[in-house]
């Protein structure tokens, strides 16, 4: 009797251990299986930390990011309602500097797109980079000279600049400003690389002349043809900021940009590539989950509640 009395107490203990072990284990595989998209994605205020881009373009996070202002002397922000405008203090800076070169340019003023999430990280829709800072969606549509709504800047379609079912650009939509606007943001030494559409880049390669330097930082991408996106290299303050190989020697308008222009880039292969599952943390470097877990900033705190 105390035997069976023992043995079943035993297989009671035994039975809540597993029981333990395997709600621990389930809820830690649902923690660890959630979309990193998901917990950057719900990040409203930065990572109070020195600032610094951490992983690659398409795979890291940010900590220290800091706001480019909605409005400036040259530039407004659209899409407010996504709470994109974040980067690394050098991003922020290299914007600024381009809305006023590129008034300069005879080029009105930006409206800046999509930079970053206050941590960074991977989003929820739109971009596969864009995750460590360092990246800038410019809008090929000029500023209007007016400070636009919040609606507006959520409703406002930027225009594409290629002509109807085509590949090259429309000569009315495409002008020496748009030329000179991405000629200038390509010549800043911290920018590595700019995507544009094929059909972009081939009208850079035709409009400049001998001065061509400069069309080596600019990439023929897909999309690309309502906004340009510039890249930066890795700051020096950031070791933990994977670095990309230089682009190919050249202007890049030659055999790469002729294959781009083909049909071939843009034909659906047969067999479509089986999507990929979202990225987890453990995808990111360890160190994003320090820039998520990082308290927010004091100001954004509720106030201290006063003593009785
Ligand atoms: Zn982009």
């Amino acid at each position: 009797m105390t035997h069976v009395v023992m043995a079943t107490a035993r297989a009671g203990r035994l039975a809540a251990t597993a029981l333990g072990l395997l709600l621990a284990t389930g809820l830690a595989g649902v923690a660890e299986e959630t979309p990193a998209k998901e917990l950057f994605g719900a990040e409203r205020a930065p990572a109070p930390l020195e600032a610094r881009a951490i992983g690659s373009y398409a795979r890291g996070c940010m900590a220290g990011g800091v706001p480019l202002a909605v409005d400036g002397p040259s530039w407004q922000v659209m899409r407010l309602s996504r709470n994109r405008n974040w980067g690394h203090p050098d991003l922020i800076a290299l914007i600024e500097r381009l809305a006023e070169d590129a008034t300069a340019e005879g080029w009105p003023g930006l409206l800046v797109g999509d930079l970053t999430q206050p941590r960074g990280g991977p989003m929820l829709f739109g971009h596969a980079s864009h995750q460590i800072g360092l990246d800038a969606d410019i809008w090929l549509t000029p500023m209007p000279d007016r400070r636009l709504s919040a609606t507006e800047r959520e409703e406002m379609e930027a225009v594409s600049m290629l002509a109807e079912d085509s590949r090259k650009v429309d000569p009315q939509r495409w002008t020496p400003a748009h030329h000179a606007l991405i000629r200038r943001a390509a010549s800043y030494p911290e920018v590595e690389r700019i995507f544009v559409h094929p059909g972009i880049k081939k009208a850079l390669c035709d409009g400049a002349g001998d001065d061509r330097g400069w069309l080596r930082t600019v990439r023929p991408w897909w999309g690309h043809h309502f906004h340009f996106h510039i890249r930066m290299a890795c700051p020096a303050d950031s070791p933990g900021c994977e670095p990309q190989s230089l682009p190919p020697p050249g202007d890049g308008c030659g055999s790469e940009l002729d294959w781009w222009l083909s049909d071939e880039p843009w034909t659906p292969p047969e067999e479509p590539a089986a999507p990929r599952p979202p990225m987890t943390m453990s995808d990111l470097p360890r160190e994003c989950q320090v820039v998520l877990e990082a308290d927010a900033p004091l100001d954004s705190a509720p106030p201290p509640r006063p003593r009785p």
